[in-house]
Order: structure tokens, then C-alpha cells, then sequence
């Protein structure tokens, strides 16, 4: 990391293109030398003036670029969503313990923009001489986000596998079920995954099941992004100072949290559905 910049400072840049990468997300790119320098997994505060500032992982890290990949469902993310080339974003992190790249035989598991973490995390993979396999899940194929960069990683090596519900894409059914055949089919040393808590919960108990070892990135209400306010607290841990990239040892501390309670702004646990 640049040791002149000051990561909990606010910093302006220029969103240097905007994409419609799926039905429900656009990638939005920008330069920051911080970013391009970010660990898969890591994540950055995104100030949207007058309206919030959200947490977001990178889902391009490159010498020249970064990115984040947004679905708009609450005010912040429907104006980043809205905003064009050119304009400006406000940006502090990045943040956060990312993933840790174990073993020779990766397998990445993820849904809908927990996909996001996954794509610069099979690509470094990938390029380090990792047998990587990537399963990518959503509702239908074209609310897959990333489908072009991650279907551009097989050129690195990178074999990816589909599981749309509707069966428009690969295997027809959830990402778990996808899991399960490709655990039959073989072994691998580590398995990956970000996406709805519930997913995680579910291939958490699979990877027990098979004793793979296990990195889930998790998403809790991050409000300020360094330690301060707790309100991404699960366990005995912050979300944004121990994870978001939780291991098998934490997963296992956390366990009857996870996919079942998380808390609201106000800070009151919430059940998850
Ligand atoms: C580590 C991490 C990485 C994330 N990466 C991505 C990503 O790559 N792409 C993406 O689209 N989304 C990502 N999110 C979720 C994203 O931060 C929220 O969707 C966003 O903050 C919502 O802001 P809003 O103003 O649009 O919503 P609001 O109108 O404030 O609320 C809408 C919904 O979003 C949730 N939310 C609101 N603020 C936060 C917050 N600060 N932290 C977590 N959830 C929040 C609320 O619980 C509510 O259900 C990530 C969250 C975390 C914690």
C-alpha cells in the first residue's frame, strides 16, 4: 500500500466508464492507485453526496484500473447506479482482510454480487498456476453479474461452471446443488464464496461436510468502515476489521449467527430471511 496516502481520507475520483454488465448491476470503473494495489476481497467506503456511502468490493483490480459492480436497491446505490462517465465518486478504504490464496485446487462459489470479489480472486488464482474452477449462480442467466470478464478468464486458465435457477445457463438449480455434484466429482483444497448469507450458511455446511477448508466473505451493515461503530458485528468480531473474509476457524466460531441474524442500523439483531 502507498504509505504517502491516507486510506480513511475521502478521496475524488473520475468514474472513467460505466457498464450494464447484467440485468440487475453496472460496473462502474475508476483510477486509484490504492485500489490498484487491493487484495480480491478487500472492500471501499463509496461516498454518494447527499445520499449514503456504501460499502462495495472491488470487482476489478488492475495496474490501471478498479472497479466496483452495483445493484441498485436502496438510495446511495440507485444514484451510483444512475451516474455517468466522467462524474465524480468519493472513495476511502480500500479495507478489510481479503482473501488469503491457499492450496493448488480452488473451488469459487458465488452468487449474485457476492460474484464481484470472485473475479479479480480467480484471475490472481489463476495467474499464480492455480487450478481454478469458478461457479457462478443467479436467478437466470442474465442476471448473472461479470458473465463477460468471468467468461474471459477461462483465457487464463480459469474453468467456470453456471447454475441459473431457471436453467437458462448451465446447471439448472442453486449454487449448492451445483456444489454438491462437483464435490462428488472431485477434491478440491479450498473452496471460496461470497453471495446471500443463506448461501454461504449452506456451502459452509457443505465444505464441513467434505473438510475443505473454507474463505467466505460476508456482508454486514458496515456504517463506518474502521473499527469504530460495531455495527457490523458478529461473534466476537467486526466485520470490517477481521473480514469481510471470514476462515474456517471464525466460520466455525460464528456459525449459529450465520444466515440466521444480522443487525438493523439501529443495531438490533434482526432475523434473516
Ligand atoms: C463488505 C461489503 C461488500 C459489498 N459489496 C457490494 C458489491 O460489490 N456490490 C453491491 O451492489 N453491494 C455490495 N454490498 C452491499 C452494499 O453496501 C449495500 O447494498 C449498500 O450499502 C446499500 O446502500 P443504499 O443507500 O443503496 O441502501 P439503503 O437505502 O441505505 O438500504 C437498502 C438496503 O441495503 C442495506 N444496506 C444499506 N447500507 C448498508 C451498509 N452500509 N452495509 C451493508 N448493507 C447496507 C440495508 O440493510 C437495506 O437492506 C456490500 C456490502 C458489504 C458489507
Amino acid at each position: 500500500m502507498d504509505s504517502r496516502i491516507n486510506l480513511d481520507i475521502l478521496r475524488a475520483v473520475e468514474i472513467v466508464s460505466k457498464q450494464k454488465d447484467s440485468k440487475i448491476t453496472y460496473t462502474l470503473r475508476f483510477r486509484d492507485k490504492a485500489c490498484s494495489r487491493a487484495e480480491p476481497g478487500q472492500f471501499i467506503m463509496l461516498w454518494v453526496p447527499s445520499e449514503n456511502e456504501c460499502p462495495m468490493s472491488l470487482s476489478e483490480i488492475s495496474r490501471r484500473y478498479a472497479a466496483v459492480t452495483v445493484r441498485a436497491v436502496g438510495r446511495g446505490t440507485k444514484k451510483l447506479c444512475s451516474m455517468k462517465a466522467g462524474e465524480k465518486i468519493w472513495i476511502r478504504g480500500p479495507y478489510g482482510r481479503g482473501f488469503t490464496i491457499q492450496g493448488n485446487t480452488n473451488l469459487l462459489v458465488g452468487g449474485g454480487t457476492g460474484i464481484a470479489p470472485l473475479i479479480p480472486l480467480a484471475e490472481k488464482s489463476a495467474l499464480s498456476g492455480r487450478d481454478v474452477t469458478l461457479l457462478l449462480a443467479g436467478d437466470s442467466s442474465d442476471s448473472i453479474p461479470l458473465l463477460t470478464r468471468a467468461k474471459n478468464l477461462k483465457k487464463v486458465g480459469v474453468k467456470v461452471v453456471y447454475a441459473t435457477e431457471d436453467g437458462t445457463l448451465g446447471f439448472k438449480g442453486v449454487a449448492t446443488d451445483l456444489l454438491n455434484h462437483l464435490l462428488k466429482e472431485r477434491r478440491f483444497d479450498q473452496i471460496y464464496t461470497c453471495g446471500p448469507e443463506l448461501m454461504i450458511k449452506k456451502v459452509y455446511d457443505i465444505a464441513s461436510a467434505y473438510n475443505i477448508p473454507i474463505q467466505a466473505s460476508l456482508e454486514r451493515y458496515i456504517k463506518c468502515g474502521i473499527n469504530l461503530c460495531g455495527s457490523c458485528v458478529i461473534g466476537r468480531y467486526l466485520v470490517c476489521r477481521d473480514g469481510p473474509v471470514f476462515d474456517t476457524t471464525m466460520l466455525k466460531e460464528v456459525k449459529e449467527e450465520l444466515g440466521r441474524f444480522k443487525r438493523a442500523p439501529s443495531g438490533l439483531l434482526k432475523k434473516i430471511v
